[in-house]
């Protein structure tokens, strides 16, 4: 790789954007972040504005876009189920149009592209933990297809496109990721639990507490894809980035009780529909290819978050 790679960040104004964004700055790149703020802040990327190797561009990915680049790393798409659940043919036109918008620059520009993929296109896991060959479990018509679906389309178009026209192309899927600079509304239950226990108000655990997540911190998550995109172009994944020790969210309440010192009581809501009951990546390939693995346990990314929320939602 050479000194000053022109890269796009789609979705970069995100969660996981973000981190990305000022890693990649930090490491001397020229980085375009584009966002349509449809989760995304401004104030996520403040600052970076004033580095002149960072430009921001307010465009969709539904849209072309006619820019030069080296790599592209593809994040657009809301990632909390109430979120992407709120307009749900938009979220399939962001995974599908999204991914053919970005597919094609790619062509165009001959640059590497990168799919941030999910855990979800394994649906309802009956394999444990989830290997990437398994080929999924996933309801075409719930609440949640408009997210797993477009998604495993995505994944389709970026092999017809490595097959059609040898594209540099790699994709990550990428299990539950979460740490500063959540967006306090942002609804995943890792931010919903610090935010109400900082507030004080009552956790809110969705079915008996008894599903299973594996939670990644994100900087790990950000290392995993950019040793991704910068391995052997042989290494086109899928490959699984995500943090195998598995937690209850009955017992992650209990973390975030125990880490905020919260008096906060445990409530019990619906479960919602085609909410998958376990989810645990086998990151067996990603050691293997990338010699990845996440570095920083639960209890550990929880205080940082926690530090974060403190400072900038309870504070
Ligand atoms: P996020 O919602 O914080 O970020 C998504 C970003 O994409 C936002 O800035 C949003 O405004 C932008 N966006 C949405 N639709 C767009 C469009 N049509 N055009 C341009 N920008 C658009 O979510 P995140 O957690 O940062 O996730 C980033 C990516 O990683 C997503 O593709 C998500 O599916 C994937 N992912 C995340 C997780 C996780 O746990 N965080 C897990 C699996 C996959
Ligand atoms: N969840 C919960 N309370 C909340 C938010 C989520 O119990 O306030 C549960 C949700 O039902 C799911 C798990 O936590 O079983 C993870 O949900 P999230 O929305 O973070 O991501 P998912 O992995 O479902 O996409």
């Amino acid at each position: 790789m050479h000194q000053r790679t022109r890269i796009l960040v789609t979705g970069g104004a995100g969660f996981i954007g973000r981190h990305l964004c000022t890693r990649l700055v930090a490491e001397g790149h020229d980085v375009l972040c584009l966002d349509n703020f449809f989760t995304g802040t401004k104030d996520n990327i403040a600052h970076l504005l004033n580095d002149p190797h960072f430009e921001l561009m307010r465009h969709d990915v539904t849209f072309p876009l006619y820019v030069e680049v080296d790599q592209i790393y593809n994040l657009a798409c809301p990632a909390s189920p109430v979120h992407y659940q709120s307009d749900p043919v938009q979220t399939t036109k962001t995974s599908v149009h999204g991914a053919i918008n970005m597919l094609g620059l790619a062509k165009r520009t001959n640059a590497d592209i990168l799919q941030a993929s999910t855990s979800e296109v394994y649906g309802d896991p009956e394999i444990h933990p989830q290997p990437e060959s398994y080929t999924g479990n996933v309801n075409p018509i719930g609440p949640r297809s408009c997210y797993d679906e477009g998604k495993r389309c995505a994944e389709t178009l970026f092999f017809d496109y490595k097959r059609q026209h040898d594209l540099g192309i790699r994709v990550a899927r990428i299990f539950n990721t979460y740490g500063p600079n959540m967006h306090p509304n942002d609804g995943r239950v890792v931010s919903n639990f610090i935010v109400q226990a900082l507030k004080g108000e009552p956790i809110t655990i969705y079915g008996d507490g008894s599903q299973t997540r594996s939670f990644c911190y994100v900087d790990d998550l950000v290392d995993g894809l950019i040793r991704l995109m910068n391995a052997n172009e042989s290494v086109t994944g899928p490959v699984n980035l995500g943090n195998p020790g598995e937690f209850t969210i009955k017992e992650l309440a209990e973390l975030v009780i125990t880490e905020t010192g919260a008096k906060s009581d445990l409530t019990f809501h619906d479960l919602p529909e085609d909410d998958p009951l376990q989810r645990c990546p086998d990151i067996t390939l990603a050691r293997q290819t990338l010699s990845w693995a996440p570095t920083v346990p639960l209890a550990e990314g929880l205080k940082k978050t926690v530090a974060y929320f403190r400072d900038h939602v309870a504070g």
